[in-house]
């Protein structure tokens, strides 16, 4: 945790914060903090800035807070990607999430297991923990906005055109003889498959829309892999 993510409920007052639970216990027994140490604090979706620990004891702490700074600008990159296995969308989610993507559509493509849709992790409170989690690691504030949709024609038809007007339309896929760009300085909507890949059909039709098919190289990496990758060398 680089920086302590606070929710309206912490507040005291105006400009202090009692802080309790998981927060509190690695602030005590990870960062060894004690009275009087500057940490970095944001408010939820709100301005990050600094919290003076002015009182700690065995079972809590107070923060005063001076919040008046911007969090870090966004990427500006629009993810849909197909729901991966728990264990691997819960990594995509943070990796996402701590890099900045602020958009995130959750697709079900033909290779897409159909129990994946009822695990947990998708769940809007387990989301949020786990995307509060990387905003506190990469000292950001923002949570993305995440949407599931679970007919996949219906949703690039439909929905994508307006999604991705204007912006770089990019689907990654191993077998694309074509790379990815680097360093482009537009908005990108960025297609990832699932653990199967993309089907021919779901290549052709995101095709149709003006995507174009792109590799990472012949490596073929898992999807909470190749996701830093793309926007390492996207931004
Ligand atoms: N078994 C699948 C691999 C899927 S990897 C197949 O043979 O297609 C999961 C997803 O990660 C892919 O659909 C793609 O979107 C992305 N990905 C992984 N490695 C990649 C690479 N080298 N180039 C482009 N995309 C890649």
């Amino acid at each position: 945790m680089n920086q302590i993510i606070l929710l309206p409920e912490d507040f005291i007052s105006h400009n202090r914060v009692l802080l309790k639970g998981r927060k509190f216990e690695h602030l005590v027994s990870v960062l060894n903090s004690q009275r009087g140490d500057r940490l970095k604090a944001g408010l939820l979706n709100g301005k990050a800035g600094s919290a003076f620990l002015i009182e700690r004891n065995q079972n809590y702490g107070i923060l005063e807070v001076s919040l008046t700074e911007d969090p870090p600008p966004p990427i500006p990159l629009t993810l849909v990607v197909a729901m991966a296995r728990p264990k691997s969308f819960k990594k995509l989610i943070h990796y996402a999430t701590a890099m900045g993507v602020k958009k995130i559509y959750v697709i079900r493509t033909w290779r897409v297991e159909k129990s994946y849709f009822f695990s947990p992790v998708l769940e809007e409170d387990f989301l949020r923990e786990d995307m509060i989690l990387a905003l506190e690691q990469a000292c950001d504030t923002i949570l993305p906005e995440v949407f599931v949709r679970k007919l996949f024609r219906p949703f690039v038809e439909d929905e994508l055109p307006l999604i991705s007007q204007n912006t770089i339309k990019l689907t990654a896929h191993p077998y694309s003889n074509a790379h990815f760009p680097r360093c482009v300085n537009k908005p990108v909507t960025l297609a990832i498959g699932p653990e199967g890949g993309f089907i021919s059909y779901e290549v052709e039709l995101l095709e149709s829309l003006g995507f174009t098919t792109v590799s990472l190289g012949e490596r073929i990496l898992r999807v909470e892999n190749a996701l830093p990758a793309i926007i390492g060398r996207l931004f």
